[in-house]
């Protein structure tokens, strides 16, 4: 390329920048939405987590108290004073007695034994309803000398947790004991009581297999897990993952409608902004064409005030343009030095006065020549040549009408075209146009021996007449006036032959 060349500028597509635009804004809000809902959902989990470890404290603290309540219970029971004597002598009343008098008064009771510190259980097997296996089962572990608290699973039906006090004597002696069976419905109902919906709690053993719960949870997002205090067990609590909640939906909708109403307003402003700125160009081109075509420029008005600087530069160069041009038109059909119009605009307009003509007006051609006019050059020098030609300039301007156009075709040689004067008006005008110019000149103070010729014709009805043979014809009667003895006009042919009246 070369360097002179004008560099060619990357056409940039509005409806491109345009979809930028929109898919920066969608980004934008879904980004400003999401970043929101990941907040709200972040403090919902963290909030969810924390209720969790409240339930599930709750739940444990709450077993906790339900077996220190029974393992009080089971002590006091083992204070009685009457059991020194029916452990050590088998008195009066009987152990299945001893028991039944007491069980009505202990909730969630499965079993009440008093035991020998063997192991074995007093009293009858089938008032006390405990079978051989629950009785072989204590003779192997002889409680009494294990663990307080034992759970026991799938021995005399459902499984239940076994508390045991030792009975001693007053030397200390080991009597026996009494052996409490709790139902495990009272901590299920504890972990009930605690948990909300949605949450499981789960109390597991040493070997973590359950002891009870209030439940299973299938897809169990947050865990907690507290240590029981109590056998190794623990406490689990668990809960399903987490779904949109109501605000984090309304979240969703909010940033939804708000992405979709300034989509739509984007959409909106973007068609109003282009229709607005193809209106202001529409404007310019026009203002272009009309340049261009020589017609009148209409100012261009913006329809945002931030072009009107620009509008204003452009209407301010249209309207210099314009002048230029009217300028140079001006010029163009004008004769610099008698301001008189040229050869140009004569040619111009003579086709207008063919048609006045063929119309059937009368319309007479003039043709004038300085006499002599070299002479005065050589004898004077031009600048009183050009002063003569400016006095026959000023005779036809002051004796022209409205419909008559004169005009300096070349040299010393003018024309006119004179509207609606017959012969003798042709003949009048001709004497005045030669007495005006005798008094310019005089007005001039320039004494010099010239005068006018003129060689006159009628422009032809007939459609055939061009400005070729007009102009011919009147010079053939300039010829002859010229031929005559100059200072004088002839008149081409009588009226009425010419076809022109
Ligand atoms: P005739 O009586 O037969 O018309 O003779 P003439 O001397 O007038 O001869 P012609 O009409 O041929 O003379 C024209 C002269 O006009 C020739 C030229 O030097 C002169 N001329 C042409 N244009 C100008 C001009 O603009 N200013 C001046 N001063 N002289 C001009
Ligand atoms: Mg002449």
């Amino acid at each position: 390329m070369p360097a002179h060349a004008p560099a060619r500028a990357a056409t940039a597509s509005l409806r491109r920048h345009f979809v930028w635009l929109l898919l920066g804004v969608v980004l934008m809000l879904v980004g400003g939405v999401g970043l929101s809902l990941w907040f709200s959902l972040k403090a919902e989990r963290q909030n969810r987590d924390g209720l969790l470890r409240l339930h599930a404290e709750s739940a444990r603290d709450g077993v906790k108290r339900r077996l220190d309540h029974y393992r009080s219970l089971v002590d006091k029971l083992a204070r009685d004073p009457e059991l020194e004597d029916l452990l050590r002598f088998g008195g009066s009343p009987a152990p299945q007695d001893w028991v039944q008098s007491r069980q009505p008064l202990i909730p969630d009771l499965h079993g009440l034994t008093l035991l020998t510190p063997e192991g074995e259980v007093l009293g009858d097997g089938t008032t006390l309803r405990i079978g051989p296996d629950c009785r072989a089962e204590l003779r192997s572990r002889q409680p009494l000398r294990g663990r307080r608290l034992h759970l026991q699973r799938g021995v005399g039906g459902r499984d239940h947790l076994d508390l045991v006090s030792a009975v001693r004597g007053v030397d200390n002696e080991l009597l026996g004991g009494v052996l409490l069976s709790m139902r495990l419905d009272a901590l299920k109902r504890i972990l009930e009581e605690a948990a909300h919906p949605g949450q499981t709690l789960t109390l597991l053993d040493a070997a973590g297999k359950t002891v009870v719960s209030n439940g299973e949870v299938a897809d169990a997002a947050h865990e907690v897990r507290l240590d029981v205090g109590e056998g190794g067990w623990t406490l689990v609590g668990r809960m399903p993952g987490q779904t949109l909640t109501h605000s984090g939906k309304a979240q969703l909708i909010a940033g939804g409608a708000t992405l979709l109403a300034v989509l739509l307003l984007l959409q909106a402003s973007m068609l109003h902004l282009r229709r607005a700125m193809l209106r202001d160009i529409d404007a310019t081109r026009d203002a272009l064409t009309a340049l261009a075509h020589g017609e009148p420029v209409q100012a261009i008005v913006p329809h945002y005030v931030e072009f009107a600087p620009t509008a204003g530069e452009i209407n301010l160069i249209a309207l210099q343009l314009q002048a230029q041009r009217e300028q140079l038109e001006h010029l163009s059909l004008t004769d610099p030095l008698t301001g008189l119009p040229n050869r140009r605009a004569f040619e111009t307009r003579f086709p207008q006065a063919l048609g006045f003509a063929g119309r059937g007006l009368r319309i007479a051609l003039v043709l004038l020549d300085i006499d002599y006019f070299k002479r005065i050059n050589d004898s004077f020098g031009h600048g009183v040549g050009d002063q003569v030609l400016l006095a026959l300039a000023q005779t036809l301007k002051a004796l022209t009408r409205r419909a008559d156009l004169p005009a300096r075709l070349a040299g010393d040689e003018f024309v006119i075209l004179l509207a609606d004067l017959d012969t003798a008006g042709v003949a009048l005008w001709y004497r005045r146009l030669a007495d005006h110019f005798r008094s310019e000149l005089a007005a001039l103070g320039l004494d010099i021996q010239t005068g006018i010729s003129a060689g006159q014709t009628w422009l032809r009805r007939t459609s055939r007449d061009t400005m070729n043979d007009a102009l011919g014809r009147a010079d053939r009667a300039l010829y002859q006036a010229k031929a005559s003895g100059r200072n004088q006009i002839v008149i081409d042919a009588p009226l009425d032959e010419t076809g022109a009246g």
